[in-house]
């Protein structure tokens, strides 16, 4: 049977995880089996350490991990390796997990929440993958003083062939999913990092001849991704600019209690969260929207189980249940978090 870790994690986490098992239990019956295990700073709390190695382990044994969100005010002054956020960074460090995935698609019934003029904002649904364990953030990096004495930091980015290819198949794959289309963002103009990036999607590209490559400088498609975002099926880019423009993206669709995110390793196991935190000001009312949890595990199921039936089915009774004008409060709605995936399993 296939196996899912759930990591609830801190604050909203274990209320929006709870109620996405209900969503899963139902679409997918005795298929899938859940094991559960503390992370963050619950884990802290009750083992000493926000990642212990029976959560590590579990991670590892499991089909697909999903996680609720991490961050503990309590925990604030701990030290820095102790602190709940680093549990996050342990997963994606210890499983390999080099491919985020965040699309990013407006609701009909929500075209009123995004930022973006009603007649742009109802064209975005676009998925943007972006690389994890490379860039400038994985770079050397440090602080020194210049010959005039002067401070300067500094932090190298690179780039190796097989990084950006492993990234550019998950980015031709996922296009062949959609509708075929990929581009891929960059700033070879400037960067020979890019440079290399661009040519190494161009070599990957003749393995994949049904989908339609393009390519754009970053500054160009962070203007392009709010003046027309319709033109975008699937966008791949670096760490760096994927850090600045999933965010971008996302934010045109409405709350954060909306978007869902998958990390996948090489054989697509793959880490599955909402990409909000744990929401202290909010945890414990019954407050917190439990969509994009729920839509994270329709994500778990398409990319690491083989289940795109019942992802459609969970994904289409996400956008049923907002139909009937089920609404959290951040949407402006009053239904509490239980109220909301129930919404959801109506429609199912
Ligand atoms: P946050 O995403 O937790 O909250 C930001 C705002 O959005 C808050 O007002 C919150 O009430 C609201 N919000 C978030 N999720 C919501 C939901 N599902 N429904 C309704 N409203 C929602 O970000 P923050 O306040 O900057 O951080 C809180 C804690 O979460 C911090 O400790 C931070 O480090 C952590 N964090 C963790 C992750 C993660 O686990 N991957 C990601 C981001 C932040």
């Amino acid at each position: 049977m296939t196996l899912i870790a759930v990591l609830p994690g801190d604050g909203i986490g274990s209320e929006v995880t709870r109620e996405t098992i209900r969503v899963l239990e139902r679409v997918c019956g005795d298929r899938l089996s859940y094991e559960e295990a503390p992370v963050g700073g619950a884990a802290y709390k009750a083992k000493g350490h926000p990642l212990p190695p029976e959560t590590l382990d579990l991670a590892r044994r499991a089909d697909a991990i999903l996680f609720g969100a991490v961050g503990d005010p309590d925990c604030d002054r701990l030290e820095r390796h102790l602190r709940p956020e680093q549990a996050i960074l342990g997963l994606r460090k210890e499983l390999a997990l080099f491919a985020n995935l965040r699309p990013a698609k407006l609701f009909a019934e929500l075209a009123d929440a995004s930022t973006l003029r009603p007649e742009v904002a109802a064209q975005i649904d676009l998925m943007i993958i972006r690389e994890l364990n490379g860039d400038v953030y994985f770079g050397e990096k440090g602080m020194r003083t210049t010959t005039s004495g002067l401070r300067e930091g500094y932090d190298i980015m690179s780039y190796d062939e097989s990084e950006v290819r492993r990234i550019a198949r998950i980015g031709f794959e996922t296009a062949r999913a959609r509708k075929g289309r990929l581009c891929s963002v960059d700033k070879a103009n400037v960067l020979e990092t890019s440079q290399l990036w661009r040519d190494v999607v161009i070599e990957t590209a003749a393995e994949y001849p049904d989908i339609a490559l393009s390519h754009m400088y970053v500054d160009n498609a962070a203007m392009q991704l709010v003046r027309n975002p319709g033109q975008f099926d699937v966008i791949v880019t670096g760490n760096l600019f994927g850090d600045i423009l999933s965010d971008q993206a996302s934010m045109c669709v409405g709350s954060i209690g909306l978007l869902p995110s998958a990390s996948l390793d090489a054989n697509s196991k793959g880490l599955y969260e909402p990409i909000h935190g744990s929401a202290p000001d909010i945890a414990g009312k019954g407050l917190a929207n439990p969509l994009a949890t729920i839509l994270s595990a329709a994500m778990m199921l398409r990319y690491s189980l083989g289940m795109a039936p019942e992802a459609d089915r969970i994904e289409a009774a996400v956008s049923a249940a907002l139909a009937t004008g089920a609404r959290t409060a951040d949407l402006g709605g009053s239904f509490n978090t239980t109220a909301m995936a129930d919404a959801v399993l109506a429609a199912l």
